[in-house]
């Protein structure tokens, strides 16, 4: 399979996260070159981003095979929290990085970024099926 790649390696893909030029092979997460906009941005190597698109790709797939239509990815928003330590943590909002929290008020948003958020879900059907959900909001 033959495919372009940006600068990082990442497959291009289009709004359904379908492989530019391949019929049936959609990417999602790190291997993704994705726009999560209008705007002109695509989206990083993080979790906030591959969750969302593992939930678009995962749904689109199962729209190819059922043939009904499927949903495009978006997701305008864009935050970063960066731990440091002792110190606290920082926490941002938007592509230019508007400073919103910092030392504990940030870290314990990161805690929970990393204890609850971006925690898999159970392993039975009914949940992972309801973490699936494309219309589920995520920064
Ligand atoms: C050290 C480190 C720290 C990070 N910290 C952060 C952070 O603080 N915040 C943040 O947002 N992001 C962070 N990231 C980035 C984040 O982990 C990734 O963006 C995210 O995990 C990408 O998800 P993914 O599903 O695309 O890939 P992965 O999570 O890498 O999942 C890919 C899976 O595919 C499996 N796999 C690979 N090849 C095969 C194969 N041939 N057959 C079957 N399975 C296979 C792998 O074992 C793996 O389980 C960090 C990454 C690293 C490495």
């Amino acid at each position: 399979m033959t495919s372009d790649r940006d600068p990082q390696g990442r497959l291009h893909v289009d709004e359904n996260l379908k492989v530019l030029g391949q019929q049936h092979v959609y990417a999602a997460g790190d291997v993704a070159y994705a726009a999560t906009d209008d705007l002109g941005n695509f989206a990083a190597m993080c979790c906030q981003h591959a969750i969302s698109l593992g939930r678009h790709a995962g749904s689109n797939v199962a729209a190819d095979l059922l043939g009904v239509e499927p949903t495009p990815y978006r997701q305008p928003k864009h935050v970063t929290c960066l731990d440091l330590g002792a110190w606290g943590a920082v926490f941002t909002e938007g592509w230019d990085r508007q400073l919103k929290l910092v030392k504990d008020e940030a870290k314990a948003l990161k805690t929970q970024i990393n204890t609850l958020w971006i925690y898999p879900p159970a392993a039975d059907r009914a949940t992972a099926l309801a973490a699936a959900d494309t219309m589920i909001p995520v920064a």
